[in-house]
């Protein structure tokens, strides 16, 4: 398939109707005819890929994407993901998916969206102030003013943080390492700790993380390392978003399985992969300690370079397009391991 989207011509591409071959045929040449194939994805009417679409690529008539999403969802989902994950979006843009956030309705993404805009942004908006106010008042029973509204927000934001404690290793998670010794550690992140806890120890959810790491540096260990958790997974179905021959990763690129297998997966709580002073250090403390676990478990020397040390964008560039983000300290934590080990 990747062989023949690479062999395709633009007119070719012009000619198929649906909107996955479009975004891979822009994804393999690189965003070429952007306007052209991205006009066909928006008449597909495909809410996911045209999604994709925006967040891959760095679209300067993104207008009219945005506009088809904010009249056709009926979910908050895609447009809290757009608003957080596309950098580019100018303010009344921004102000719009989020104005439409509050008409669905949904708290969750209320909360999310607000605490992004005001909190992480630190932009103000007067009117969208008023409306929270409201909204607060009328569904928490919270009155807010000015002084208060960051600290409030950060407070529902993080909430769920203090709900949730588990014992013990999850479910989550693959018994063993088939054959493979693992030797690459994937870093990703997620907005809360207690959202990346909760769904680990979701039997539904099905997702892990050998460890999580907390803003103030705490650190849980979710899954065994001597098993493999479901953070990271590639697939060997051409059909799927996350098939191992998209990753960027040429290691994982070469290797046909789950990419769980042989991997090592480490969550941190952020936004857009920056790390905070004690977090960086926990997440160099835990990556030293898997590198002494591969050596005493397989005799294995783990290479420290940035093939081995990788970002979940690397494995599923498709779809996680901002884990762990392009603030993430790749550099630092090489540098210090490498002064650890060699
Ligand atoms: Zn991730």
């Amino acid at each position: 398939m990747i062989e023949e989207l690479l062999k395709m011509n633009i007119n070719e591409a012009l000619k198929c109707k649906d909107a996955r071959t479009l975004f891979l045929y822009l994804y393999y040449h690189d965003g070429n005819n952007l306007d052209l194939v991205g006009n066909k994805i928006l008449e597909t009417g495909d809410l996911r890929y045209i999604h994709f679409l925006l967040r891959t690529f760095e679209i300067k008539d993104y207008k009219k994407y945005i506009d088809y999403i904010l009249n056709t969802s009926s979910s908050a989902s895609y447009l809290y993901y757009i608003l957080y994950g596309v950098d580019y979006l100018d303010e009344e843009t921004r102000l719009s998916i989020i104005n439409r956030i509050i008409e669905l309705n949904e708290d969750r993404y209320i909360i999310k969206s607000m605490y992004f805009y005001f909190n992480y942004l630190k932009q103000f908006n007067n009117d969208l102030y008023n409306k929270i106010k409201t909204i607060f008042k009328d569904k928490l029973d919270i009155d807010i003013n000015r002084d208060d509204l960051l600290s409030i927000l950060e407070e529902l934001f993080y909430k769920e943080d203090y709900m949730y404690d588990y014992e013990g290793f999850t479910e989550n998670c693959y018994k063993g390492r088939k054959d493979y010794i693992p030797n690459i550690i994937v870093c990703h992140i997620n907005n809360t700790y207690g959202s990346a806890i909760k769904n680990f120890y979701d039997k539904e959810a099905e997702v892990s993380a050998h460890f999580v790491i907390r803003r103030d540096g705490y650190v849980k260990q979710v899954v065994s390392l001597d098993d493999s958790s479901w953070a990271n997974g590639t697939s060997l179905r051409e059909a799927s978003d996350i098939y191992y021959r998209f990753a960027k990763s040429p290691l994982i690129n070469s290797i046909e399985d789950n990419a769980n297998y042989y991997t090592f997966s480490i969550e941190h709580e952020s936004y857009d992969g920056s790390l905070t002073p004690k977090q960086l250090e926990s997440s160099i403390e835990v990556m030293k300690k898997i590198i002494r676990y591969v050596k005493e478990k397989y005799n294995y020397d783990f290479i420290i370079d940035r093939d081995h040390i990788i970002g979940h964008s690397d494995v599923n560039p498709i779809v996680r397009t901002k884990c762990p983000g392009k603030m993430f300290p790749y550099d630092i934590i090489i540098n210090e391991l490498k002064k650890e080990f060699n």
